[in-house]
């Protein structure tokens, strides 16, 4: 099939909700290199949405995935004992605050269970603390509670009223508007560390620190929502670390795969205690194949130091940005390998992607006009040096 052929079923049968896409279809992979339907190659800043942490062909990804292919048995369901399930979610716990992890299949779906764990964790007790705050411009999801937790109107405004009830949200890194809006019914704060669809924002760390302070003192909960954030790509293996700040909850997803669709909500004993037996569950969450595939992945990352590799070859791409002469970069920012270009009003970051497809690099955008760049982590200086320049070029 050509990409027109593709273009034209995609736009007479999909659900038109991603509209126009890009105008490529990638067919093949190697490292941080992907290839389209007429070979020509693109050099990969985005990993599909801070997806494919090891890039592409990885034989910690491909090899598990077709081993575990070849036993047969890619589910069993969850009546049953898991044996990549069990060793995923101990490798979690002794990597992270966490005591007790759960399987989703996506981010959303983690946040749902973390949010499910929080109303449980006080309904268990008696209280009557259900609410949920998060922030404005953060982004948790597409499901109708991960959109009410979503504070940004774009996502909002088709699915209101807004199910379900007590989800508000607050200006990110501003105390006092958290302090002001929380009262006794509030049950957890929800907050990304640092936003990446509203913009790659970081948290400060007074704010943060001062936000985890507040919630001990009033008895509520901390969930951080690090499906983007997370495994190694901020260059730790969940974000929170380099905050010094732990949460009670954590979502996990995107990298946590690198390719293949899984999430996981990872908590504290003190949470996970209140939680029996028919509380929350999922069929495919945490089959054979998805915790395969992602505990080769994990491994591999975790005993290769990847978090140091995210802050190295972060710090290299941060600083060939920095050197961009152009009156159209506002400010370069992020942590690690999640970094965001703030462009200026008059210069679109969806036309500089394109422009930039169609010179062969693949990078994101994220709200606020700015240009996101979430590269594989095995992604090269050489090929980090060549999109700065392309990127140069592009500005131009
Ligand atoms: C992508 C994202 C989600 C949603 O994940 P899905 O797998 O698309 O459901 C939730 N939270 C954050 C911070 C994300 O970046």
């Amino acid at each position: 099939m050509t990409l027109s052929d593709i273009k034209a079923l995609d736009s007479a049968h999909f659900l038109g909700v991603f509209g126009e896409r890009c105008p490529v279809c990638f067919t093949r992979g190697e490292g941080a290199t992907l290839y389209d339907q007429d070979g020509k190659a693109y050099t990969d800043l985005f990993a599909g949405i801070a997806v494919n942490a090891l890039g592409y062909n990885h034989p910690a990804v491909t090899g598990a995935l077709v081993a575990q292919a070849q036993t047969g048995i890619l589910h069993t369901s969850n009546l049953y004992y898991v044996a990549p399930q069990a060793e995923l979610a101990a490798l979690l716990c002794e990597h992270t605050f966490a005591d007790r992890v759960f399987f989703s299949n996506s981010g959303a779906e983690a946040n749902e269970g973390a949010m499910k764990l929080a109303r449980k964790y006080f309904y268990a007790q008696g209280s009557a603390r259900y609410k949920i705050i998060s922030a404005d411009h953060s982004f948790h999801g597409r499901t109708l509670a991960t959109v009410a937790a979503t504070g940004h109107d774009y996502y909002q405004a088709p699915y209101r009223p807004l199910l379900p009830q007590g989800l508000t949200q607050v200006p990110y890194n501003d105390l006092d508007a958290l302090r002001a809006a929380i009262d006794e019914e509030t049950a957890a704060v929800l907050l990304e560390p640092m936003q990446g669809e509203g913009g790659v924002t970081p948290a400060s760390p007074d704010y943060l620190a001062a936000v985890r302070a507040l919630c001990d003192e009033l008895g509520i909960l901390l969930i951080l929502d690090e499906v983007q954030t997370g495994v190694c790509r901020t260059g730790s293996l969940y974000c929170y670390e380099q905050y010094g700040v732990v949460p009670d909850i954590l979502t996990s997803a995107k990298g946590l795969g690198c390719g293949f669709p899984i999430g996981a909500v990872l908590a504290s004993e003190k949470v996970a205690s209140a939680i029996a037996p028919g509380d929350h569950g999922s069929t495919f969450g945490g089959n054979t194949l998805a915790c395969a595939v992602s505990l080769s992945a994990m491994r591999y990352m975790i005993g290769h130091d990847f978090s140091a590799v995210a802050r190295e070859k972060g710090a290299h791409l941060m600083a060939a940005l920095k050197t961009i002469r152009s009156d159209k970069i506002v400010e370069v920012r992020g942590m690690g390998m999640l970094i965001g270009v703030q462009l200026t009003q008059d210069c679109s970051a969806a036309a500089l992607s394109r422009e930039l497809l169609a010179r062969g690099f693949v990078a994101g955008t994220a709200a606020g006009n700015v240009l996101r760049l979430a590269p594989p982590l095995v992604i090269t200086e050489a090929e980090m040096d060549a999109f700065a320049a392309a990127l140069t070029d592009a500005l131009k």
